[in-house]
């Protein structure tokens, strides 16, 4: 594995440390236990921003525990070009849906542009748990993104039945978690827009349900050759 001097790779060394500390010495009763340690992994990883609204902890994050998901310097430059359409989603999700400012649907009211809230915009906002300091005053309360799931490692892929030529293997798809159909629809119509709009391809937009009635979208975005492949999946 590739390491340089990183605040990734320097949390990655970190990991490997304590993985070879509890291959040779059987120190288990004396480590963290496994909720404490999940729970310093992922605010370790929360630091280290993608996007002013996401984080590498978002996006690696699984509930498998002892499964290794951290990703690479290639599969994390995918994530962040994932996470910048996520940002336009999210801001325009929140003007059409969620503010109560009189901006009107069409995307001529979006406040500063696209570029707003894109990487190099301003970093200030807080992880999108919270509600970002409000300069402009149009926007009192706004709506998260949520990511079920991001990058998988080979390994937590297998786990969780993943197929083996998933965007998510390259850190290219996410899967973003939805109230029900209505939000997946107008979640996947903000993007299909925003591609239009910007002259760019998506690989996948999938609206996806699996056999309980649990509805989510898989959305991907590869560096090249994205094949703007839009379905509703039902299982
Ligand atoms: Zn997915």
């Amino acid at each position: 594995m590739q390491l340089c001097n990183c605040a990734i790779c320097d949390f990655k060394n970190k990991e490997m440390e304590k993985v070879s500390i509890n291959k040779t010495i059987n120190l288990s009763e004396h480590l963290a236990s496994p909720s404490e340690a999940a729970l310093s992994h992922s605010s370790e990883l929360n630091g280290l921003r993608l996007t002013p609204h996401f984080s590498l902890g978002e996006v690696t994050k699984s509930k498998h525990e002892g499964i290794y998901n951290i990703p690479s310097h290639v599969a994390i430059e995918n994530l962040k070009r994932v996470c910048a359409w996520l940002e336009a989603l999210r801001l325009r999700y929140n003007l059409r849906y969620v503010s109560g400012s009189a901006s009107p649907p069409e995307l001529g009211g979006v406040r500063g542009g696209l570029n707003e809230g894109m990487p190099g915009a301003s970093s200030d906002h807080p992880t999108h748990t919270g509600t970002p300091p409000n300069s402009g005053g149009e926007i009192d309360t706004e709506e998260p993104i949520i990511i079920s799931s991001g990058y998988r490692s080979p390994e937590l892929n297998k786990k969780v039945g993943g197929s083996p030529t998933s965007n998510h293997l390259t850190g290219c798809a996410v899967d973003i978690r939805v109230a029900g159909i209505e939000q997946a629809m107008r979640y996947a119509v903000i993007l299909m827009d925003y591609a239009d709009e910007t002259k760019q391809d998506y690989d996948e937009l999938l609206i996806e349900r699996n056999k309980s009635g649990g509805y989510w979208l898989h959305f991907a975005v590869r560096p090249k050759d994205n094949r703007r492949k839009t379905m509703v999946m039902l299982l």
